[in-house]
């Protein structure tokens, strides 16, 4: 089998298929709201800065791609009630929902343990983790009325192994592998969807400018480079793969 990073999307990939973003705006996860739509997926635009998401909108509808749905919501206080509505608006205005793309996450500080501020530890936990889990249940009924759905958690290489200073950000993607693991291993006999995490490994975008200031950022590749994994996770190629946690630079 081809390695996910390698894969050649065919242009109608995500044709009829809706699927949702977050931190749709900018980085990582703009780039994949773009590249679903460009492949022709209905994508929903997840997050919590309105003219990012506009932008991103505006630059589909020019593209000629399927009017995508705007949904502003903020992660960090976002709750189970928000989570319900949109669940019943995507089931009332798409009918279902195939596939769900966990990408927006906060870095927070970069400290040791010892200093770390329980404050901040708490903000990135209910962002990266804590809110992807609520958000995935929340959406369990409009994945199930889909034929089959992929859903895909954003890892890191600091979620694997643990690295000095890298704090709450590392945990929580500890916990999201975590989470996807338990989760996959709950539908994979009674579902038709799967499951999986995705590392983007080093991309050119402002969480990695934050975190690796001395660097020079056109060393690492641009967001639309490191999409083949993205897309193979999302259209039916990946179809019953469930539980992995792949690399979308290789490796
Ligand atoms: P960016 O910081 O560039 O983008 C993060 C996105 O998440 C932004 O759209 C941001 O919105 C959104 N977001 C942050 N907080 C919230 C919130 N409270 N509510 C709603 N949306 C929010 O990050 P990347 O694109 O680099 O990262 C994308 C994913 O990839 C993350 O999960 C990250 O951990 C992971 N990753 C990235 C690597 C890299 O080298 N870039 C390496 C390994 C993993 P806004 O723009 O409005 O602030």
């Amino acid at each position: 089998m081809q390695p996910a990073h390698l894969y050649q999307a065919p242009p109608d990939l995500l044709a009829g298929r809706n699927i949702l973003v977050t931190g749709a705006g900018d980085g990582i996860g703009r780039a994949a709201t773009l590249a679903f739509a460009a492949h022709g997926a209905t994508v929903v635009l997840l997050g919590r800065t309105q003219a990012k998401l506009d932008a991103v909108y505006d630059e589909i509808v020019a593209n000629g791609g399927a009017e995508p749905v705007i949904q502003l919501l903020d992660l960090k206080s976002a709750g189970d009630e928000s989570y319900r509505a949109l669940n019943e608006a995507i089931v009332d205005t798409l009918g279902c929902l195939h596939g769900v793309l966990h990408n927006a996450a906060l870095l927070g500080p970069r400290t040791p343990l010892e200093q770390y501020p329980t404050a901040k530890w708490l903000e990135v936990m209910a962002v990266n983790l804590s809110a992807p889990f609520a958000l995935t249940k929340a959406l369990m009924p409009a994945l199930r009325l889909a034929p089959e759905a992929s859903i895909v958690f954003s890892s890191s290489s600091v979620g694997r192994r643990g690295r000095a200073y890298w704090g709450a950000y590392a945990v929580s993607k500890f916990g999201i592998e975590g989470l996807s693991q338990v989760l996959a291993d709950e539908l994979v006999n009674t579902s038709a969807i799967r499951v999986n995490c995705i590392n983007p490994g080093a991309t050119n975008t402002a969480m990695r400018r934050e975190a690796y200031p001395a660097e020079a950022p056109a060393s690492n590749p641009q967001p639309a480079q490191i999409m083949a994994a993205y897309l193979y996770l999302m259209g039916p190629a990946s179809s019953g793969v469930t539980g992995c946690s792949l690399d979308a630079q290789g490796g």
